[in-house]
């Protein structure tokens, strides 16, 4: 079962060029482990929303898979321009809560990181090669947080 295929990770990127052999093989490894770790959340009881936007769990309006060079969302060094980074739309923070409370489970799928869920107010970013920070939860960038930290990190702290 493939919940996110190559065609809704690509988005407004599949076929137009940039869907190298080389992308196209990072897309599929991220995927099996995405895919993965979206089937043992919904097997946990995790509800995943379908994004109306684009259709699939993909988040976003077409940049929440990989960005190719006219992208304008996120900086010129983000995992999604490497397709080692997705965006799963996430707007009730369920899917989020379960990542944090199963970080063993995804590292050993291959997720090597997640962004601070109070800069992804509505989605929650996974990427499958690390910071260089090691760090799994990371924090994404210096501007101010954009929600409130949910009850998984407090009790982490
Ligand atoms: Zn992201």
């Amino acid at each position: 079962m493939n919940l996110i295929a190559l065609e809704d990770y690509f988005g407004p990127f599949w076929n137009h060029g940039e869907d190298t052999p080389e992308t196209r093989a990072a897309a599929t490894q991220l995927l099996v482990a995405v895919n993965r770790a979206l089937e043992a959340a919904i097997a946990d009881g995790v509800v995943l929303i379908l994004n109306p936007k684009t259709g699939s769990y993909v988040s976003g309006e077409g940049n929440g898979g990989f960005r190719g060079r006219a992208s304008p969302v996120g900086p010129p060094g983000s995992k999604h321009r490497s397709a080692h980074a997705i965006d799963i739309y996430d707007p009730l923070r369920l899917f989020a809560c379960w990542c944090l409370r199963n970080e063993a489970r995804l590292r050993e799928l291959g997720i090597a990181g997640m962004e601070r869920p109070e800069w992804t107010p509505t989605w929650t970013h996974l990427q499958d090669l690390p910071v260089r920070s090691g760090t799994w939860c990371f924090v994404p960038s210096d501007t101010p947080p954009l929600a409130a930290a949910l009850p998984e990190q407090d009790r982490a702290a």
